[in-house]
Order: structure tokens, then sequence, then C-alpha cells
């Protein structure tokens, strides 16, 4: 821990300068529960020094390779790594392989664009891997799923429920993968029994930016999320302490080997709920809750709940299907309703829609559009909030 504080302190112009804006002396920082004298830094602020160059470290070279983000808020952040950080990265997706029995012989579909820049996320230097673009025809994407017959199955929440419809519309069963890891957006429930019923294996969540590399996983309990302890300190805030267990809080994360670009407290955007505890699969590593959604589409309801992007899609499943509607959030109390013709599970649909929304948000107007299709996106984005977003 020290190790890491002492070299962003030693090397990076950014952590100098705010930490002696903050007025904290970082040499006080030696062991983890010292980090919390630190300030927490936000998404904003990081990528201005990341563009900038503030954030790199004293003698990285120009021409190191850089991973463009596609983390949770989007930004388009280029990360740099040097070798062995690029290397400890991509031991992180095997490593969640290996805890869900992963044996050399398997083989593995990783859903990306290849060739091209595969993105981060989706890289793993294993050899055996099938890559199945996700913006392919489904039908192809079907035919690659049954030539392949993988034992493990990667790929964003999205392109994982599309290839399950698929699988189950074309009646192809593959012999269940050992795992199929989701990650890149809220796993939500009925995107998680849609890859269920697909793939015939109950998807494992998978938390992850390309700023951090793998945070947090499931096993074969799926209930918390591991923590790679590591390599990631991670702690769930709420108001700016810890949150109690259950409760939702800030994600903010901290990178114990990163050196070319290290993150200390960075809080990620995200919103998940802090971890119940040892898991009883009896594994030491910490725990976390599962991701909640991105903190800006959070809202908080009338009577002082927050009503997170998870809390939406769940209470919205069985009226609305996933992936053929959307929700915008345009003022304080409109919000607009864009739906296919496939949207709505029955013709009761639209009241029950509106009728949910309300139990979420109290007397809002909700105004329908109907539309053709939602063009096959990496993320869902089913519920956003787009308050204070230049037009
Ligand atoms: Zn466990």
């Amino acid at each position: 821990m020290n190790r890491a504080v002492a070299h962003a302190r030693r090397n990076v112009p950014f952590y100098r300068r705010i930490w002696k804006e903050a007025g904290v002396d970082p040499g006080r920082v030696r062991r983890i529960e010292d980090l919390a004298l630190l300030p927490v830094i936000d998404p904003e602020t990081a990528r201005d020094a990341a563009r900038n160059g503030e954030l790199l470290a004293a003698g990285t070279p120009a021409d190191i390779e850089a991973f463009p983000s596609g983390g949770s808020t989007g930004a388009a952040l280029r990360v740099p790594r040097g070798e062995v950080e690029a290397r400890l990265w991509r031991a992180g997706g095997v490593r969640i392989q290996f805890e869900h029995g992963f044996h050399w012989r398997d083989r593995t579909v990783q859903f990306g664009r290849r060739p091209g820049p595969p993105h981060p996320l989706q890289r793993f230097g294993i050899a055996a891997t099938d890559w199945i673009s996700g913006e392919a025809p489904l039908a192809e994407q079907v035919a690659c799923l049954a030539a392949s017959r993988p034992h493990f199955v990667f790929g964003h929440v999205a392109v994982l429920r599309r290839a399950g419809l698929g699988l189950l519309e074309h009646n192809v069963r593959l012999p269940p993968p050992k795992a199929v890891f989701a990650l890149g957006e809220v796993l939500d429930d009925e995107s998680r029994a849609t890859i269920r019923e697909g793939f015939g294996s109950g998807p494992v969540d998978v938390y992850g930016m390309s700023e951090t590399g793998f945070i947090g996983w499931q096993c074969g309990r799926r209930r918390d999320l591991h923590v790679n302890a590591d390599c990631i300190f991670t702690e769930i805030l709420r108001d700016g302490v810890a949150a109690a267990p259950g409760e939702i809080g800030r994600v903010v994360v901290t990178t114990l080997r990163a050196r070319t670009m290290p993150l200390l407290r960075f809080d990620t955007g995200d919103l998940a709920r802090a971890g119940c505890g040892p898991c009883d699969c009896g594994r030491q590593l910490p725990t976390m809750g599962r991701v909640e959604g991105r903190a800006r589409d959070a809202v908080t309801a009338y009577d002082g709940r927050v009503v997170t992007q998870r809390a939406v899609l769940d209470r919205l499943a069985g009226t609305l299907k996933m992936g053929e509607y959307r929700i915008r959030r345009t003022s304080e109390h409109r919000f607009v309703l864009e739906a296919t013709s496939r949207a709505f599970a029955n013709s009761a649909g639209p009241r029950d829609a509106r009728r949910i929304v309300r139990s979420l948000f109290g007397e809002v107007e909700l105004e329908t559009e109907e539309c053709k299709e939602f063009p096959a996106r990496l993320k869902t984005h089913a519920f956003v909030d787009e308050r204070g977003e230049a037009q």
C-alpha cells in the first residue's frame, strides 16, 4: 500500500498537486485503513488530468501502449499501461476463469470485434479463443457458438442477452458452459434469465473497467462479488464514509500495482452495494455487493430513497422487454419512454409501465414514443438521466 502511495507522490505530478492542495501528508499512509486520509478523486478531474498528462508517471515513454477506456462513465480516457501491467491486467481475466474451473484445453468464446482494436476487457492472451462479433447477424453468431461449443464465454451483458435470445430462437442447445462471464453494465434480472435460458448456464457477474482492470467477480455461489484484492482496493462510500453492509454507495477504487497511471481513491462514477461479509464458498477475498448502475443515472425519489438503474430495470422486467425500450429522464418531472412494437409483454404494458415509473418517481409525466428498433449496441442504456446534459 505505502509503495503505491510513495510511487505516486514521487512520480505523478497530479497527486503531488492535489495532496498538497488538500493539506494531507501521504507519508502517513502506511496501511490500507490510512487511505481514507487521501482525498477521493472524481471521474471528471481524473479524466482532465489524464488528458493533459498530469496523471502519468514521470519518465513514461511516449510510445507506450494505450488502452481506450470503456469504463462505466463512457469517457474516452486512454489508459497507458506498461508491459508488466498489461500482463497483470490480462492475468486478472485468466484468474477469474481458473476460479471457475479453467483447464488449458478449454475453449473460450470472446464476443468482441476482431480484427481491429479489441476492447481492453476482452484481451486475455490465451489460446483456443474464438472471437464472435456481437454485431454480426444473429444467425451467424448462433452458428459460431454451435461450432465452438465453448467452455467459457465472455461478453457484454447486452451482447450476451441478444445471443441468448438467438440460441433460443434458432433452437440451438449448447452443452452448458462452465461459466458465462457478463460484463460492461448492470446485469439485470431479465438479462440474467435470458442468458441462463439461452446458454444453459447462469451468467457470472464480472465488474471491471479499462482504467483499473478486473475489480470483482462472482464465484459459483453467484452472490456478492469477490474483489481482486491483490491488485485493487475497493471502497463503497456513502456520504464519504464506508457504507454499511448491503447499503448503496459510490465505488471508489485504488490500484495497488499500476505504476504508469496509478489511480488512488478514484471515484468510478458507479454505485454498488457494500459487501455482506465473507462468502460461504470459503474464499478469503473481500467482497462487494452487486453494481447498481451509474451514479448519474440514479435518482432520489420523493421519499428520499435512492432509485438506481438496476432498481428501475428489475421493476420493469416482465412488463417491458430489455433491448426493446429506453427511458429517458428529460427534466425533473418528465420521462420519455421510447418503445418498439415488441417492447410490451401484453396489451396492459403501457399502463403498467406508467404505474411502475410513477411508483418509483412519484407523480411524473411519462410520454411514450414509438420507435422502430434500437441499434445493436454494446451497452443497453435502458434508463438514462438526461437532465443537465448538453443537447
Ligand atoms: Zn464465493
